[in-house]
């Protein structure tokens, strides 16, 4: 099918809505909408040349900073490079111009493209089937939160508590304690990994599930995980993933094959969707063969060669959002997915992971590592020496990499780590990148011991300087001219 729907409400035509093509007539705006609510003359709107709003729009990209601009060092988030293909693919009128309420008989390419998205995200995971729902990881967490309390009940079981890491990311605790649970923190050992004896105490017959990142938030692979995979089950919980670090893990191992219950993915970090403008994020979730009959609708199936939209699932939790989620995400995810293919995507994260190591072998003079040396596709510094020494915090170390042209990485978190640095370089950067951003921290070390006030004046290169954030939390102003 080749509509394409168009909706014109430009000054002259005032034609309204139509599906031009084939031999769908054109409907006059008042037959769509109540005429009480039709303009009576037509709106004042600016006259802007294209050359002034070209030079706007480029003037604020250039104030702004993003991945297309230079290294985006966020640990955890994983900012990675998004190839340009995957716009090109979004951009195609067969899917941009889709409507959500279109038939599946006009859809089923767009049905196609769930339907092994989905295939390839479970395969990736070892999972019995995905869910492509959910928008953001956080939301990801709730369903499948949500997935394991119905799980239980199922079961006739009343359980109220989860367990949770205490390295573990705030979405954590928080999807716990918004699916109802009592949240029991589980403490880490020396090592950066968790406790297991802690974790055994803690398993009693109220745990619901644990709630554990692998690697963990500080790069760490958990790998003590078949075992605690083991404990979990035998007391009858269930073992849930944030899959948030799956940028290390692509093609090397899976949540499925650890003993994982169930997961979630972040396709606008791992698979290269753009974020950290707010949005729109995907965060499939994946589930064992035993949790697929709650899984949320609609789910995609395939008849034959055909493709539809089934709500025939009584036991399904119900729907998690409008609709069938963040389809232009999806479509992202799945071009990336295709062009890097199997042996691509083990590539990514072997490089993720070899790019993590050689960075932080160059800082580890430079700056306290209170964890292990070798690490996964992320590492988490302390700031601790420069604030002890010379009176310069995490904080401040941050603002002074704006100034030498890098986005901060993520600071103060794992809640571990004391004046927490923490790294996550990611494949798509080159060797010449990584080291230009090595010199840049060194630099500030050795600034931080011998001048210190510079550090703690930053950022001075920024259109805006320091900002009062207790102020700006308060009294938000968005629309402050720069
Ligand atoms: C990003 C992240 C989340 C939350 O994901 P969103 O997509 O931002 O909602 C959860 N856990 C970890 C470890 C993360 O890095």
């Amino acid at each position: 099918m080749k509509e394409k729907l168009i909706f014109d409400l430009s000054r002259k035509g005032r034609k309204g809505y139509s599906l031009s093509g084939n031999d769908c007539p054109e409907l006059p705006l008042e037959s769509i909408l109540p005429s009480k609510f039709l303009r009576k003359a037509p709106a004042d709107l600016p006259e802007v040349p294209e050359s002034e709003v070209v030079r706007h729009f480029v003037r604020l990209s250039n104030l702004n900073y993003h991945v297309d601009k230079n290294m985006y060092p966020l640990g955890s988030c994983t900012m990675k490079y998004n190839p340009k293909i995957n716009d090109y693919t979004c951009d195609l009128p067969g899917f941009s111009a889709l409507h959500p309420l279109q038939p599946a008989e006009t859809t089923q390419g767009a049905l196609q493209l769930m339907y092994e998205l989905a295939e390839m995200l479970r395969e990736i995971a070892g999972m019995g089937a995905v869910t492509l729902q959910p928008a953001a990881g956080a939301h990801g967490e709730l369903t499948g939160i949500l997935l394991i309390k119905k799980y239980h009940e199922a079961q006739g079981a009343k359980r109220h508590k989860l367990l949770v890491v205490d390295s573990a990311h705030g979405t954590n605790p928080a999807s716990a304690a918004l699916a109802g649970y009592e949240i029991i923190s589980v403490k880490g050992n020396a090592d950066g990994r968790t406790d297991l004896e802690d974790l055994r105490s803690k398993l009693d017959g109220d745990v619901a599930a644990l709630m554990l990142t692998n690697p963990n938030t500080i790069g760490l692979f958990e790998k003590d995980i078949q075992q605690m995979a083991k404990m979990v089950h035998d007391n009858g919980s269930l073992l849930y993933m944030d899959g948030a670090n799956m940028n290390a893990l692509l093609g090397i191992t899976r949540p499925g094959d650890m003993g994982f219950d169930v997961m979630h993915y972040n396709l606008h970090k791992t698979f290269s969707a753009p974020h950290g403008g707010g949005g729109p994020g995907s965060g499939p979730v994946g589930v064992s063969d035993k949790l697929v009959p709650y899984l949320p609708v609609p789910i995609v199936e395939k008849e034959g060669t055909t493709y539809k939209l089934s709500y025939d699932r009584p036991e399904s939790i119900g729907s998690m959002m409008n609709f069938y989620g963040n389809f232009s995400v999806l479509v992202r995810a799945y071009t990336y997915i295709r062009m890097l293919g199997p042996d691509g995507l083990r590539r990514v994260s072997e490089n993720a992971i070899i790019n993590a190591n050689y960075l932080l072998s160059k800082l580890l003079d430079s700056y306290d590592l209170p964890y292990p040396k070798t690490v996964l596709h992320e590492f988490c510094l302390s700031g601790d020496r420069q604030k002890k020494a010379h009176g310069v915090k995490t904080l401040d170390i941050a603002k002074r990499l704006l100034d030498y042209g890098f986005h901060a990485p993520t600071i103060y978190f794992p809640l571990i780590v004391s004046e927490a640095l923490m790294i996550e370089p990611t494949e798509t950067e080159s060797k010449e990148t990584l080291d230009v951003f090595a010199d840049a921290l060194l630099s500030i070390a050795r600034e931080a011991e011998t001048e210190p006030e510079v550090v703690l004046a930053a950022p001075v290169t920024t259109p805006v300087k320091r900002l009062d954030e207790a102020m700006a939390s308060r009294q938000l102003n968005t629309c402050c001219a720069l």
